[in-house]
């Protein structure tokens, strides 16, 4: 199996399912749940259960959710390395209504303490990968030296910009082969970076040249996927790298399935697609493309994040 690793975070999600969001100053009432999250641990279970050998960095507690994660991690086979700081494991407080709208408050805890010096000193981990992946709940330098550690090495690049919210910095972008924002992170990349307003809405449905410049403009030198959730995807590479594809972009449909859940579906996709990159870096990019939207549709089919991602089986036994 071809290695992936990962660089991210790790939370402990607070789950309360309410009719309503909780107004200023309101108590009400709610059913609760609990369970492991981050979009970091997300994307290392589903790059995991995709077929990779996975390697996670990320900083945890000395506490319950740490305990937590490395379960977890050993139950996924997972190979964790962890920086164990005074602050306790992230969490994620999460309101839920009857229309699924939801309300998220993140206590970065130990995520926000994840240090360069730390990648620096687990760098063969970075360095001997086929692929890299991270995300920006981790501070923007650390996110910033594992790229950079792995471009000196070869090793192909991944970044999914999100949460859209985040700080993403133009050199951050430069060192990503591959960027893979939803269409809400691709509108504040837009917004950020080409002074262009166009509202995560209407991202889909704009002209595929149209979209593709744009893309350009974002990210020049790299390919982009833009996740379009039930829409599927848009991917748009550079004049001078197609990747095996043949063109310079295309959109992939979603796939059919029946969406109960789709919180994840971003974590799924990037999972999958580093998986399919590390396993047969040769291939058409498209091909990747195709393993990752349906992953990804099959997360959607139940419930929850990371202990709902699909295995490289179900795929198979769906799809073929
Ligand atoms: P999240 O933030 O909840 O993780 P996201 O907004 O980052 O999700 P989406 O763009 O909604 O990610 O979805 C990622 C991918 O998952 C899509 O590109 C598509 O491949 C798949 N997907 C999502 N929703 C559906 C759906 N309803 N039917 C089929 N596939 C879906």
């Amino acid at each position: 199996m071809a290695t992936v690793t990962l660089v991210g975070s790790f939370n402990v999600d607070h789950v309360w399912r309410c009719e309503q969001l909780p107004a200023a100053g309101a108590t009400i009432a709610g059913r609760y749940d609990t369970g492991p999250g981050g979009k970091g641990f997300n994307q290392a279970v589903a790059a995991a259960r995709a077929g990779a050998q996975v390697r996670f960095l990320c900083a945890l507690g000395d506490d319950a959710g740490g305990a937590l994660a490395r379960g977890l991690a050993q139950a996924e086979g997972i190979d964790l390395r962890v920086q164990l700081g005074d602050e306790p494991t992230g969490t994620a407080g999460i309101y839920v209504d009857a229309m699924g709208r939801n309300s998220i408050v993140i206590g970065a805890g130990a995520n926000g303490l994840l240090a360069s010096e730390f990648i620096a000193v687990q760098g063969e981990a970075v360095q001997t990968a086929k692929v890299l992946l991270v995300q920006l709940e981790s501070p923007a330098e650390t996110v910033l030296a594992s790229l950079k550690l792995a471009r000196e090495n070869g090793v192909l690049t991944v970044l999914n910009p999100a949460p859209a919210n985040a700080h993403t910095y133009a050199e951050l972008l430069d060192q990503a082969d591959l960027l893979t924002p939803n269409e809400t992170e691709f509108s504040a990349l837009l917004a950020r970076h080409v002074g262009e307003r166009v509202e995560p809405d209407d991202v889909a449905a704009l002209d595929g040249q149209r979209l593709h410049a744009l893309c350009r403009e974002v990210h020049p030198k790299g390919t982009v996927v833009i996740t379009l959730g039930a829409t599927g995807v848009f991917v748009s590479h550079a004049d001078d790298q197609h990747r095996g594809d043949g063109k310079a972009f295309y959109r992939h449909p979603a796939e059919s399935v029946t969406a109960v859940d789709t919180t994840g579906a971003g974590d799924a996709f990037n999972g999958a697609l580093v998986a399919s990159l590390a396993h047969a870096p040769q291939a058409a990019f498209a091909e990747h493309v195709r393993y990752a939207n349906r992953y990804a549709a099959l997360s959607t089919e139940r419930a929850g994040a990371a202990l709902a991602m699909p295995s490289q089986a179900d795929v198979l036994a769906r799809f073929g």
